[in-house]
């Protein structure tokens, strides 16, 4: 890293070449408006983003700010009403579904606040499901599934049901299966917003040390801790990124 990531007049390009290596997510204008009836709703407001390869970002904001939103077009859950958004290289905003599911597959783990285990599976059958969408053999499911639950720590764990762990371990859980089908970049929407501070921070520890290998983070939190692990904190109000700042600046800025 080289300085701290200017906060306006900068484009997600100029951006991401000040951070490491060539960017993953490139956002420019994302716009996302909800239509509840006769009523329009702007949520995203035209969102500049670039994100590196490699890079650990914290996304802060108030309740309402639009994290969700993006976070679920970052992730291929939702596409963006208007703006580009091109994921390791490929426009993602006029994919179809099916090909929008492709894409996430191949590249993003998702991790929810609420962790979103299927109760009626174990968390190994759990963390297996993602490989069926890309056709893994049941065998090699299975293997990869108890090598994903081994690497995240659940190793004692792997015939339990959700209802049988922690929320620690639910998590664990949770990115096993967003880890499996080797994702290059991982999205978690307030990942420790339901755990103890403990337990919080040994799920922020977990993906610091897959941010380590090589693994890019981009997650939601409302904790200036959790945030202070991060290389880099954007802030959202309103629909709009105010800020983008460095650790160092985040910190002593807070
Ligand atoms: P945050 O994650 O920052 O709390 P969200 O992205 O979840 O914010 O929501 C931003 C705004 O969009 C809120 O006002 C919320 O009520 C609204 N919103 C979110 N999802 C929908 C939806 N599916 N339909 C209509 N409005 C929505
Ligand atoms: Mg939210």
């Amino acid at each position: 890293m080289t300085g701290h990531l200017g906060s306006t007049g900068m484009t997600p390009a100029m951006a991401a070449a000040t951070a490491t290596g060539a960017p993953i997510v490139e956002l420019v204008d994302i716009r996302r408006t909800y239509r509840l009836g006769a009523r329009e709703l702007p949520v995203l407001k035209g969102i500049d983003l670039g994100i590196a390869r490699g890079e650990f970002v914290a996304l802060m904001g108030p309740s309402g700010s639009g994290k969700t939103t993006l976070m679920h077009i970052i992730g291929c859950l939702d596409r963006p009403d208007g703006g580009s958004y091109k994921l390791a290289g490929e426009e993602v905003s006029g994919l179809d579904d099916d090909r929008l599911a492709r894409l996430r597959g191949r590249q993003v783990g998702f991790v929810f606040q609420f962790f979103n285990l299927i109760p009626q599976m174990t968390v190994t059958e759990n963390v297996e499901l993602p490989m069926l969408y890309l056709g893994v053999g049941a065998a090699e499911r299975r293997r990869r599934a108890l090598a994903a639950l081994e690497r995240v720590g659940l190793k004692d764990r792997v015939t339990h049901h959700p209802a049988q762990m922690s929320g620690g371990e639910m998590q664990r859980g949770a990115i096993a299966r967003a880890l499996v089908c080797e994702p290059s970049l991982l999205v978690a929407d307030e990942p420790t917003g339901n755990l103890d501070s403990r337990t919080g921070a040994e799920i922020i520890g977990l993906f610091q040390e897959l941010n380590a290998l090589g693994l890019t983070v981009i997650m939601v939190t409302h904790d200036h801790g959790v945030a202070a692990k991060a290389q880099r904190v954007v802030r959202m109000l309103d629909g709009s990124l105010v800020a983008s700042q460095a650790r160092d600046q985040a910190e002593a800025g807070s």
